[in-house]
């Protein structure tokens, strides 16, 4: 039941940085794992890999099973939801069309997408009456994290990949992203790949907590709660 494996990966940038040095690391079906470090040990570059933004030097990357160097990238991002720091939305796209970004690339028809789009609206707490026909630059930024979060959920992925996700927000409204979050994830049991400099965050967010150091070495791989007393 193992969703992704990283396996003795490695990522050294054509400049010669070594971002990622010899990775090994699996997630489960359905676990969150959180990958915790300072900023630049890697950790963007260990999601960006997942999603072949970026190809590794060396190791390799399965998803389910299958490398993902095989699979054909388009095929490969239709199974994962990826979130990034300040969801980063379109701008000039309002929010509705934003969440459902992915469904209209796959076809959904107009109707259904924007069903769909509304069902995921309410989940994140963005009553789509209020908020859908808006645009990214009127929303606050723990909005724009929901409308992120929202729009990686869309095409109901197995797999979520989130780089600081609730990044750029004051510490009240990043606490009550982190619990709207857990309660999201407790109904739908994603695979969670989260990536965080915070280890507070890791260890309320995470089944588990990857602690890596500069250069992308893992240093722990542990259970949250014996984490905090070491
Ligand atoms: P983190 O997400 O932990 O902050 P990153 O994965 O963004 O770390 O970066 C890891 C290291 O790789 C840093 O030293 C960063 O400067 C470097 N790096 C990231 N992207 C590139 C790139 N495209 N080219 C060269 N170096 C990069
Ligand atoms: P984060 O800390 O969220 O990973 P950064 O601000 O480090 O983001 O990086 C922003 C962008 O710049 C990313 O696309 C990353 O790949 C790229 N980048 C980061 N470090 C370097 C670097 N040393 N050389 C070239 N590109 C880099």
């Amino acid at each position: 039941d193992v969703a992704i494996r990283l396996d003795g990966v490695r990522k050294q940038y054509p400049d010669g940085t070594v971002a990622v040095g010899d990775l090994t690391m699996d997630v489960r079906n359905g676990e969150l794992v959180a990958l915790v470090g300072p900023s630049g040990c890697g950790k963007s570059t260990i999601l960006r890999m997942v999603n072949r933004l970026v190809e590794p030097s060396s190791g390799r990357i399965l998803l389910h099973g299958t490398d993902v160097t095989h699979s054909d990238p388009v095929q490969l991002r239709r199974g994962i939801g990826y979130v990034i720091q300040a969801g980063g939305l379109l701008p000039h796209l309002d929010v509705r069309t934003n969440v459902g970004t992915v469904p209209k690339l796959l076809g959904w028809e107009s109707r259904l997408w924007r069903r769909r789009a509304d069902e995921l609206l309410d989940l994140v707490g963005l009553p789509p009456g209020e908020y859908g026909s808006r645009y990214p630059h009127e929303l606050s930024g723990g909005q724009q994290q929901r409308v992120g979060v929202a729009r990686a959920l869309a095409a109901d992925p197995p797999v979520l990949l989130m780089d600081e996700p609730f990044g750029a927000v004051d510490p009240v409204v990043r606490e009550r992203l982190q619990n709207e979050f857990l309660r999201i994830q407790s109904e739908l049991r994603k695979t969670v790949l989260f990536v965080t400099h915070d280890l507070d965050e890791a260890v309320k967010m995470a089944d588990r907590v990857a602690v890596l150091s500069a250069g992308g070495v893992l240093e722990q791989y542990a259970d949250p709660s014996t984490l905090l007393s070491d």
